[in-house]
């Protein structure tokens, strides 16, 4: 399967079965228990990357890119506590969503602006840019082009959330159901840390700051690199 495939395969299922699951697994209601694991996943690497921009006490400052911001679980807060944020999205159905929760939160329609667009066609200057849980669709050489392109928008700092290949494949497995495609247990994507590293040194960038999120369910590694 080529990456174009992939790219298809992704956008459908977020604006079909995906959404759905997604839009719960990112909400408050009640879910399962392996969903409510990946929601509390999903929430701890949101707020560590809250507390890291947060930790630099210059947020209202900052315009950001929230690159494939899915419903705004990121945007929103980020909005709220004072940044210039551009969400965009593959998904239409999942802006939609995004825009109505930010409406809700917020009370205008001005700040986060959401837009229907691929990250790859992204164009524009942002201080930072940021981009969670979206590598997992992609398989390393789209990764990689997707990263490059996300550098070249980044003026100063990028943030990439991926799911490690040191983790158990089984935990994949388990969780593979949450993913589209024929063969669901094959369409979530896992990168080396080491290659997600080089490209972003090819491109100019320097890993600052990392984490690790990691529940029964749920796993994923969070860079901050920032342009040397
Ligand atoms: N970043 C959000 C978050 O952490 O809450 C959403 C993560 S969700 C697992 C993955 C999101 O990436 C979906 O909303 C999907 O539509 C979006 N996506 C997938 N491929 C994309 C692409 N090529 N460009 C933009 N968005 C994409």
């Amino acid at each position: 399967m080529n990456a174009a495939d992939d790219k298809t395969i992704v956008r459908e299922y977020f604006n079909s079965t995906g959404f759905d699951r997604w839009k719960r697994i990112y909400g408050d209601g009640e879910v399962n228990k392996v969903q409510l694991d990946i929601r509390t996943g999903h929430q701890q690497t949101v707020d560590t990357v809250i507390d890291w921009l947060k930790a630099d006490n210059n947020l209202s400052k900052l315009s950001i890119c929230d690159a494939g911001c899915g419903v705004g679980s990121l945007s929103i807060p980020l909005a709220v506590d004072g940044a210039k944020v551009y969400a965009s999205d593959i998904s239409e159905k999942m802006v939609e969503e995004a825009k109505q929760r930010a409406l809700q939160t917020l009370g205008n329609a001005e700040n986060p602006t959401f837009a229907v667009q691929d990250l790859e066609s992204l164009s524009g200057s942002y201080h930072t840019v940021i981009c969670l849980d979206v590598l997992i669709h992609y398989p390393q050489q789209k990764a990689d082009e997707m990263i490059s392109h996300l550098c070249s928008l980044a003026q100063s700092r990028i943030i990439l959330s991926f799911a490690p290949k040191t983790c158990a494949l089984t935990i994949l497995k388990k969780i593979g159901s949450f993913f589209p495609g024929p063969s669901k247990t094959t369409r979530a994507y896992l990168h080396r840390q080491a290659d997600v590293v080089k490209i972003l040194e090819s491109n100019g960038f320097s890993i600052q700051r990392q984490s690790m999120t990691k529940t029964r369910f749920y796993f994923s590694r969070i860079l901050e690199a920032t342009r040397n």
